[in-house]
């Protein structure tokens, strides 16, 4: 079975469940809506979304950015002074939100507190910060969880994500092309130079995709981008693989300088 169809037909089926045993409640408000899971619009204002100007590579707003480098870039800036200094691998980087108490607290929720019901909010959100490259975009591939942590969690929230955008855009996700070759500890703790050697040669393409993948352009969907360590290892497993271009994707971003 599809993947598109098994989780359209899971969160469905949460989303029903749940809205007969609880009336539906914003999840961050507690005010009534229409569907479990639905955002009211009072909520809205306490999310952060990402809007321009923005650098064009890793998408970070200069807003929240040095003043100098905003300065610098102006309004129509094109890109931020550490992806002049380090070039990510990746093509593009674009996330919906600010990565901050808000949205941390809908990311934990639906990361570890079984809301994959949100998932329906946030595949619209993601095809709009995505706008820039979905239309060229051939396949949509999630960062994988490594077997035992995703034996722990029971789902990697990067497919659920993955799944409903696919559903909304109608581009085929191919929720097992990147494998995690080695389990790798949590990045929670780490400093920046320890993130990017913890996912060192962490990731690999599945054999079974090399062929449909060559010469593609890819979406690679995660829930946060901290550093960029493992969106990065994951992008050079891609090119490896023949892949073109590849476009990250997630649902909120770190913007802090010490990270
Ligand atoms: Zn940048």
């Amino acid at each position: 079975m599809k993947t598109q169809n098994v989780y359209a037909q899971a969160m469905d089926f949460a989303r029903k469940g749940l809205d007969t045993i609880l009336p539906p409640r914003c999840p961050i408000t507690g005010e009534s809506v229409d569907y479990q899971g639905a955002i009211s619009a009072s909520a809205w204002r306490y999310l952060n979304f990402i809007t321009a100007p923005y650098c064009k590579k890793c998408g970070i707003p200069f807003s929240f950015n040095r003043q100098e480098e905003a300065e610098n870039q102006g309004e129509n800036g094109e890109i931020c002074l550490r992806c002049m200094e380090k070039p990510p691998l990746y093509d593009c980087a674009r996330a919906c939100m600010i990565y901050d108490d808000m949205s941390r607290f809908l990311i934990l929720g639906f990361k570890h507190g079984d809301k994959t019901y949100l998932a329906r909010n946030f595949a619209p959100w993601m095809q709009n910060s995505g706008r820039e490259f979905l239309s060229k975009t051939d396949a949509i591939i999630p960062v994988p969880l490594h077997r035992s942590r995703l034996r722990a969690r029971r789902y990697n929230q990067a497919v659920i994500l993955s799944a409903g955008l696919e559903k909304i855009t109608g581009i085929r996700c191919y929720h097992d092309a990147l494998i995690r070759t080695r389990a790798t500890p949590s990045q929670g703790r780490l400093s920046t130079k320890e993130r990017h050697k913890n996912v060192r040669k962490a990731f690999s393409v599945r054999r079974k995709y090399i062929d449909k993948l060559k010469g593609k352009n890819v979406v690679l969907m995660d829930d946060v981008y901290t550093t960029g360590a493992t969106v990065n290892e994951c992008t050079k497993a891609l090119k490896t693989a023949g892949v073109k271009e590849v476009y990250v994707l997630t649902l909120a971003r770190v913007v802090k300088d010490n990270l």
